[in-house]
C-alpha cells in the first residue's frame, strides 16, 4: 500500500514539490555520512555468491552521486569536522561520502567519477592487510566455498566438526557443494556462524578450507596498496584508519585496542605523510575502552555503522559515535522516496520534540 501511494505521488510530481519547498524553506538542515564498501563494474565477471563479496554496481554508484549533487552539499573530510565541532554552519543539507576496506575498485570505479564531478570523499583502511595484501576472512570463505573441490568437502566438514554446532553441522552435511545453490548455501551458513564467532574461530575455520583450493587465493577482490592509496589522494580521497587488523575492538583489551590504533596511525603516517584524526570502528563493534584508547592516540572522531542522520547539535552527541547510513537505492525514484522519508522523519522528530 505504502508502495502505491508513493508512486502515485511520485509521478504526480508531488514528491518533487515537496522535495524542492524543503529545500527552499528548510529551517534545519540535514546532514548524513554515506557509507560504500565495493563498487562493482557492472561489465564485471564476478558472480556475487555472497552479499558480503559484492556492494553495489557502478551504474547506481554514478546514480547516487549526480542525486546527492543535486539535494545535498557534498562536503571533504575537514569541512564535515568543521561542522560537527561547531566551526562552521552548514547553508544545505550536506553528505560526507566514505567508503571502508579500501578496496581496489574503488579506485577503479568510484573515484574517477567522483573527481570529474569534483567531489571529494574518506577511505577508511585497515593498515595491516593493505601491508600484507592477504585477503579478509569473510573473502577467504568465499573463495574457498565459491572455487573448492567438491570431492575434498566431506574430509573438510569432518574437520570442522568441533568447531560448529550441532544444527549448523546438520545443515551443512546436507550440503554437496555440487552446484552454485549448494555453494552459496554453504558460504551463508559459514558466513553467519562466522560473523559471530571470535577471530581465533574464523582463522582455524579458513585454515581448514583451504585445503578446498589448496591455499589458493583466486577470488578476484583484492584491496588498494599503499601506491595505489597515495593515487586516490589525487582524486581528492582522505585516507584514514579503519584500524590495523580489522579485528573487532571490542574483542581486545583497552592496551591491544591503543596497540592496534597507534600502529595503524604510525602506518599511514609513514606510507601517506599525514592522516586525520578520525576512525572508522572494523564491523561497527566498540565498547568504552575503545573510546580512550582513540582519545590516548589522539583520536578525536569515530565513524560507526550505527544507522540515522548526524544530530550534531543535540547535547547527547558523541563525536566518537558518529552514525553512518548505507543507501543501496539505486534510481532517481527510489533515491527521492529515501529522501522523502528522511525528510518525514526529520519533521516528526522536531514535532515530537517541541
Ligand atoms: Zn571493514
Amino acid at each position: 500500500m505504502r508502495d502505491i501511494v508513493y508512486k502515485v505521488l511520485y509521478h504526480l510530481k508531488v514528491v518533487d514539490l515537496f522535495l524542492w519547498l524543503e529545500r527552499i524553506l528548510s529551517w534545519r538542515n540535514i546532514l548524513i555520512v554515506q557509507t560504500y564498501h565495493r563498487i562493482v563494474d557492472d561489465n564485471s565477471e564476478v558472480a556475487p555468491i555472497s552479499i558480503l563479496e559484492r556492494g553495489i554496481s557502478k551504474q547506481c554508484f554514478i546514480n547516487q552521486i549526480d542525486f546527492f549533487q543535486e539535494h545535498f552539499d557534498l562536503l571533504n573530510l575537514d569541512d564535515f569536522l568543521d561542522v560537527i565541532s561547531s566551526k562552521r554552519k552548514l547553508k544545505s543539507d550536506a553528505l560526507l561520502l566514505t567508503f571502508d576496506d579500501g578496496y581496489y575498485d574503488n579506485l577503479l570505479c568510484a573515484y574517477p567519477y567522483m573527481q570529474e564531478k569534483g567531489v571529494e570523499g574518506v577511505v577508511f583502511v585497515p593498515t595491516a592487510y593493505i601491508h600484507s595484501q592477504q585477503p579478509f576472512w569473510w573473502l577467504k570463505l568465499t573463495n574457498s566455498i565459491k572455487f573448492g573441490d567438491a570431492s575434498r568437502w566431506p574430509s573438510a566438514l569432518n574437520q570442522l566438526g568441533p568447531l560448529l554446532p550441532l544444527d549448523h553441522l546438520d545443515a551443512l552435511k546436507k550440503e554437496a557443494l555440487g552446484s552454485f545453490e549448494s555453494r552459496r548455501e554453504v558460504r551463508r551458513i559459514l558466513g553467519v556462524f562466522l560473523m559471530n564467532s571470535t577471530d581465533d574461530i574464523r582463522d582455524e575455520t579458513n585454515r581448514i578450507l583451504d585445503m578446498l583450493v589448496d591455499g589458493n587465493y583466486v577470488l578476484p577482490i583484492r584491496l588498494m596498496t599503499f601506491c595505489e592509496l597515495r593515487t586516490a589522494t589525487k582524486y581528492g580521497i582522505t585516507v584514514a584508519t579503519h584500524s590495523h587488523s580489522h579485528r573487532d575492538l571490542d574483542t581486545l583489551s583497552y592496551r591491544e585496542q591503543v596497540a592496534d590504533l597507534k600502529a595503524s596511525l604510525q602506518v599511514l603516517k609513514q606510507e601517506l605523510g599525514d592522516c586525520p584524526n578520525v576512525v572508522c570502528y572494523p564491523s561497527g563493534r566498540f565498547n568504552v575502552n575503545t573510546f580512550n584508547a582513540a582519545l590516548e592516540c589522539g583520536i578525536e572522531y569515530g565513524f560507526t555503522t550505527k544507522a540515522g542522520a548526524v544530530r550534531y547539535r543535540e547535547p547527547s552527541f558523541d563525536p566518537l559515535q558518529i552514525p553512518r547510513v548505507g543507501i543501496e537505492a539505486a534510481n532517481e525514484m527510489e533515491l527521492k522516496r529515501w529522501l522523502f522519508g528522511l525528510i518525514i522523519r526529520k519533521y516528526l522528530m522536531s514535532i515530537w520534540r517541541s
